[in-house]
């Protein structure tokens, strides 16, 4: 048995005919271990729901090949049971309730213990007793939450899964991709949601332009990252200490109306010896502020750039 959950070769994805047809996957290719939680992100467009669909044989690749859990899509039957996932707009029939829908869904996966499905929905603080369609789009979106974890399936696909959520239910959310996390099943998810994908991925990898530009640890990801920082002091502050720190770059300093200082500057890395430094003086606020996934992107790539093959800090 390979140990790899998804693996794709050379897969190509053109929609419409050649002539007026876009590309959307330009031979990606791609290896996800078995046991791992993988971030997949990219701008818009860059192909990933494309490569989802694949993977779940709702589409037919062009060209290349991809196996998932060690089978074709195409036989997917066979992996069915094995697979959950879930899509940013889930949507099913709005005429049944909650309970209802999971009920059949569970015993579409060969059977799911009611139980379960109930502290699934307590978690989520979600009713069950309720007429899909009359949920709004949040609760909706918490039945396939439920619909995708609840058989513990091996591999979990999930495709910008939080969009609709409120934050609650994004923490919720990040619990249960722990959880799945800690059981051994893998998880391949593409989301924008940086800080999502930061508490719960150990990978990612970053698709553009149809093609895989890198992949990289999270960790390594986040030490590269730009913040802006924003310290503010009670009073006056020698500068100089922190016109040499390592990873600080544009540091200004200006005074407030009450004599006190603000300090802001862009920081790279660790910010173990900026805070050190601050220390000295009293500090009375301090704001970091995260960088979007897309800044994160212009930070490994350049603005704009669209370099083929170029490459970010792989490991
Ligand atoms: P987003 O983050 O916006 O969801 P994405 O990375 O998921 O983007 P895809 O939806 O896979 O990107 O789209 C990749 C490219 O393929 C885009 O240029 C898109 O316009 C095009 N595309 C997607 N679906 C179709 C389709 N059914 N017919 C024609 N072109 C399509």
């Amino acid at each position: 048995m390979t140990d790899l959950a998804i693996e794709a070769t050379g897969l190509v994805k053109r929609y419409g005919n050649a002539r007026t047809g876009r590309t959307a996957l330009a031979g990606l290719d791609l290896a996800v271990e078995r046991g791992q939680v993988f971030g997949f992100l990219g701008p818009n467009g860059a192909g990933k729901t494309t490569t989802i669909r694949l993977l779940l044989d709702l589409l037919r690749p062009t060209a290349g090949s991809l196996r998932v859990l060690g089978a074709d899509p195409r036989d997917s039957p066979k992996t069915r049971g094995r697979v959950g996932y879930l899509a940013g707009d889930f949507r099913i029939d709005g005429r049944q309730t909650g309970h209802e829908a999971l009920t059949y869904l569970g015993d579409l996966r060969g059977g799911v213990p009611a139980a379960r499905i109930t502290e699934l929905a307590e978690r989520l603080d979600l009713d069950l007793g309720r007429r899909i369609g009359t949920l709004s789009k949040g609760n909706r979106q918490k039945i396939g939450v439920v619909q995708a974890f609840m058989h513990r399936p091996e591999l979990l696909i999930l495709d910008e899964p939080t969009s609709g959520l409120d934050p609650f239910l994004q923490q919720r959310f990040v619990e249960l991709v722990q959880e799945a996390d800690g059981n051994g099943q893998t998880v391949f998810m593409s989301s924008h949601v940086l800080s999502e994908v930061q508490r719960t991925c150990r990978r990612v990898g970053i698709i553009r332009d149809g093609e895989l530009v890198t992949v990289a640890d999270v960790e390594k990801l986040r030490r590269s990252a730009h913040r802006t920082i924003e310290i503010t002091f009670a009073s006056e502050i020698d500068t100089a200490v922190f016109d040499r720190l390592p990873g600080l770059q544009n540091v200004t300093v200006t005074g407030t109306p009450d004599g006190g200082r603000v300090l802001r500057a862009i920081l790279t890395g660790s910010p173990d010896t900026l805070v050190k430094t601050a220390a000295r003086f009293e500090v009375t606020g301090l704001l970091a502020e995260e960088p979007e996934l897309e800044e994160i992107f212009f930070t490994f790539y350049g603005h704009g750039s669209h370099t083929n093959g170029t490459k970010g800090p792989a490991s």
